[in-house]
């Protein structure tokens, strides 16, 4: 088995895409992650895994604070962006949600203190708990097998 093939059977499963924004001494930083699961209800809890190459990483850990972005199919373009894969830094507008920047409507924004980290492997576990969340009507933006996707309609 090789990395190709990690990454191919990992892509088969389909998940959500979300920007985590965290903010250190008044600067905010953004990352596309689709590494995120709810853990639990009492507390409630979040988790995101982040590469040790990110520098979402270090700055996460000094600030201690998190915010989840869960983007719509409208914000492909802001994937892509926080993924790095834009060729220019852009100006990017947040929206504060109990002081932590978010990105402005997406279908939800969760507000989390790191409550715990676990290093794993190439990856750190950031568990957060849930201090604020927003939420809107709208539709997910989708990733399956390296390409992004939109809900269809019809239901099983
Ligand atoms: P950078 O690469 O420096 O930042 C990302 C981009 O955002 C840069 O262009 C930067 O200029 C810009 N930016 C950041 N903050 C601001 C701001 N305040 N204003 C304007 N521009 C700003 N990696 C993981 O570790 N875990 C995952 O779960 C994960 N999931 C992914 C899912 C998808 C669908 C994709 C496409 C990528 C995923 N990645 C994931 C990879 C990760 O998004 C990239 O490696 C990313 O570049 C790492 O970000 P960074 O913290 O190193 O910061
Ligand atoms: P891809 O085909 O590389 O991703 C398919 C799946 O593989 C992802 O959904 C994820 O579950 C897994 N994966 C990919 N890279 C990983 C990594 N470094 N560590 C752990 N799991 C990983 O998709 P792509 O469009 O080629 O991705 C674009 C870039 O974003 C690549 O550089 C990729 O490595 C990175 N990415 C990283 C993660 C992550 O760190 N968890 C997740 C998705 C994408």
């Amino acid at each position: 088995m090789d990395d190709k093939a990690f990454r191919r059977a990992m892509g088969k499963f389909a998940t959500g895409v979300t920007v985590i924004t965290t903010c250190l001494q008044g600067e905010v930083h953004g990352m596309t992650a689709n590494a995120f699961v709810s853990v639990s209800l009492d507390p409630r809890l979040i988790l995101v895994s982040i590469s040790k190459n990110a520098k979402m990483l270090e700055t996460m850990k000094e600030s201690g604070a998190f915010a989840v972005s869960v983007l719509s199919q409208e914000q492909k373009e802001m994937s892509v962006y926080f993924a790095g894969q834009a060729k220019e830094r852009r100006e990017i507008e947040f929206t504060l949600v109990n002081d932590m920047p978010v990105l402005p409507n997406s279908l939800a924004a969760l507000v989390c203190d790191v409550y715990d980290a676990h290093a794993a492997g190439d990856h750190t576990l950031f568990i957060g708990k849930v201090n604020h969340i927003t939420t809107h009507e709208l539709e997910p933006l989708l990733f399956f097998g390296g390409n992004y996707r939109m809900l269809q309609a019809s239901s099983l």
